[in-house]
């Protein structure tokens, strides 16, 4: 059996909000969250947008620090390290953004992009990078590589600049990758392909891997483990296709109706929505957070938050539904 790698243990994340010109409020990003990673598995972080799940992906890499809770990386305690004490696993962990324009520099060249993290922690010379950065770029399917090593960002498609940031983020050979809706801003036609890309380097490489998206869909076939994220809180957790199969969670279950289906006439059926927005983080509702946009929801769910519990073998769910 696998060991862990990573552990975030009752992490929470508080922000100062502004509320007028003095009073500041504070917003409960994430609020108590466990999550375990084992070497060389995917966990994906599903849920709506603003639900804190880009927050936590930020926590593990510690690119935050945690208004409180622990964060262990390879038995380390690296919750309060400084940057000089964290570089080690700057090296060892790493990140695959949203929009890869963004977090790449437009004026560096392909080479000069996937070096630069070597010349930064002072691995190898000229010939021993060159050799790495074309490993890196044959990994990632940028070929013929001398092709593409001296381009710069804008004289590539959003999949080609993807690539890129894939290849920037292994050259250091890392154990552990947060890939934070790392398709969602390309084209459709290149999504597939990038996430089988991901899904291919994370098992050729025994990569742990959190997966950040909203698209249930996608995280079931990317990742050995889905934890569902609803308003800071994981309010199920179990393996991706268990999950899928046999939602247990109210909130679970609207996502996955939403998703749509092809029928067989080959049309889209209509999808059914969650109803109502979630709601702020600022102000989050009593007992449990959902309760509010819950079908399900009885007596007991607007008074005490329900905890994450195991309501199957390796099944967890917070809901009072399966427990009380
Ligand atoms: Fe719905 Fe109650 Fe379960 Fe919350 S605890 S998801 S409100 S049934």
């Amino acid at each position: 059996m696998s060991s862990e790698l990573i552990r975030l243990e009752n992490v929470k994340m508080y922000f100062e909000s502004r509320v007028g010109l003095f009073k500041t409020i504070p917003v409960k990003a994430v609020d108590g969250v466990d999550v375990r990673i084992l070497r060389g598995e995917a966990l994906a972080l599903v849920g709506e947008s603003g639900c804190g799940k880009t927050t936590l992906g930020r926590l593990s890499l510690r690119l935050l620090k945690p208004t409180s809770g622990r964060i262990i990386f390879d038995g380390v305690d690296i919750t309060d390290k400084d940057e000089k004490e964290l570089k080690w696993f700057r090296r060892r962990a790493q990140a695959v953004f949203q929009d890869p324009y963004s977090s790449i520099n437009p004026f560096m060249t392909v080479r000069e992009i996937i070096e630069e993290p070597l010349i930064l922690h002072r691995i190898g010379n000229n010939v021993e990078r060159l050799e790495m950065i074309a490993k890196a770029l044959t990994d990632v399917k940028l070929t013929p590589i001398e092709e593409f090593m001296g381009k710069y960002p804008h004289m590539l498609s959003g999949g080609q600049r993807q690539r890129v940031g894939i290849a920037r983020a292994l050259i250091l050979k890392p154990e552990y990758i947060v890939a934070d809706e790392p398709v969602s801003m390309i084209d459709a036609s290149s999504r597939a392909e990038i996430l089988y890309l991901l899904k291919e380097l994370q098992e050729k490489y025994k990569i742990s891997f959190l997966y950040i998206t909203h698209d249930i869909a996608t995280a079931k076939h990317f990742s050995d483990k889905i934890a569902v994220m609803y308003l800071g809180k994981i309010v199920e957790l179990a393996e991706a296709r268990e999950l899928v199969r046999n939602p247990l969670h109210p909130y679970t279950k609207g996502l996955i109706e939403a998703v749509p289906e092809p029928d067989p006439s080959n049309r889209l059926r209509e999808r059914k929505v969650i109803l109502g927005e979630p709601p702020s983080p600022v102000n989050p509702p009593s007992g449990c957070r959902f309760h509010p946009r819950c079908p399900y929801r009885f007596e007991p769910c607007d008074k005490n938050e329900p905890e994450l519990k195991e309501a199957k073998t390796n099944h967890y769910v917070a809901c009072y539904l399966y427990h009380r």
